[in-house]
């Protein structure tokens, strides 16, 4: 496809799970506009998702295709963007493999992101070793595509960091630029809470509300939504800084002068929370309502969703095994 812009584009997700209101405006969104002027393939995550789901691989496999799902839901356009799985990529193995050596464990473990997962899922030093390398395993994922570009949400940003730092080395290494820096695309929402307040909204916590989630799902996550805990009477002054109702208010209400003045009349006192979560469920309900029917019928045609996923994967394959062999050849490694 012909681009506007130099830059290539590389994100993805873990087949942890549907994705989520997170995902689409932490990157989706996004990921649909930059279609149109970028170079963009995204991998589905299955070999990552298995970095904390080792023993229940069935629960990766089984959501393999409902992401991919998800992307054409929301309007990602295989005919522009590559969508590709991890696991058909053997490339992204081997690169991974190199850059282990370049890495220390206590590198590893000082990553704030992969850090905060250890402790929030309990690991301590039972952390599977996958876990604790899946940053090397991004940088495999992120070089193998040539990516400059990355839309990511903010919890990514420690795994950009050092994937750059494992560029750098390789090419202090190679005495040449094997591999290219990358930089992070982030969106206006690059980390939407949980709708408890605790947290990101995330696939594994079961603190989410799905791209295919059901009217009454909906209707029940905005009712149970963290708000202002002070804010008791209706006339009472509230705050929405930390209100997760306006959070959601500011990310998915089409009108920014409606949110303003619900804010001020919010604060001033006056304005119910029934009344903030009924406004926020109407717009809500009517974004997820044809992206839960589009994702219903392309879920009803799985060798369909199979054959765009291995398009994609087979061109990704040989792009990514030419990065694999410049590597190798910058070790000197290519013998045959
Ligand atoms: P898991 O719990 O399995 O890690 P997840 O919900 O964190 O799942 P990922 O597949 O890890 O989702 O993330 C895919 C992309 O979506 C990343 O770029 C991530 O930053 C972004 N993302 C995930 N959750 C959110 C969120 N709550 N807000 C904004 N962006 C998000
Ligand atoms: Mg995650």
């Amino acid at each position: 496809m012909k681009t506007t812009s130099q830059e290539i584009i590389l994100t993805g997700d873990r087949a942890t799970g549907p994705l989520h209101l997170g995902h689409y405006v932490g990157s989706l969104k996004q990921r649909v506009e930059l279609q149109h002027t970028h170079q963009q393939s995204i991998l589905v995550a299955d070999m990552q998702g298995l970095t904390d789901n080792g023993n229940t691989p069935q629960r990766v496999a089984d959501n393999v295709l409902g992401v991919v799902a998800d992307y054409l839901a929301v309007g990602i356009d295989p005919d522009k963007t590559t969508i590709c799985l991890q696991s058909g990529l053997p490339a992204l193995t081997e690169l991974s493999q190199f850059y282990a050596n370049l890495v220390t464990v206590s590198r590893l473990e000082r990553n704030p992101t992969v850090k905060s997962e250890i402790a929030s899922k309990a690991f301590g030093r039972s952390v599977p070793a996958g876990f604790l390398c899946y940053p090397i395993s991004q940088a495999a994922d992120i070089t193998a595509f040539d990516a400059t570009l990355v839309p990511v949400g903010d919890d990514q940003l420690p795994m950009l960091e050092q994937t750059n730092e494992i560029v750098r080395r390789v090419n202090t290494i190679c005495q040449n630029e094997v591999l290219i820096e990358c930089k992070p695309l982030l969106t206006q929402t690059p980390r939407l809470p949980a709708t408890c307040g605790k947290g990101k909204m995330s696939k594994s916590m079961g603190n989410a509300i799905t791209l295919g989630a059901s009217p009454k799902e909906i209707r029940s996550a905005v009712k149970s939504m963290y708000t202002d805990p002070n804010h008791l009477k209706v006339d009472d002054p509230g705050t929405v800084e930390g209100n997760v109702v306006f959070t959601y208010l500011d990310a998915f209400h089409p009108d920014k002068a409606v949110v303003e003045q619900l804010k001020t009349h919010y604060q001033r006192g006056g304005l119910g929370d029934g009344t903030t979560k009924q406004i926020l469920e109407e717009c809500l309900q009517e974004l997820l309502t044809p992206i839960r029917e589009k994702r219903e019928a392309y879920l009803s045609d799985k060798a369909q969703l199979m054959t765009i996923l291995r398009e994609g994967t087979l061109q990704a394959r040989e792009n990514s095994q030419t990065v694999l062999r410049r590597v190798k050849a910058g070790f000197g490694l290519s013998h045959f």
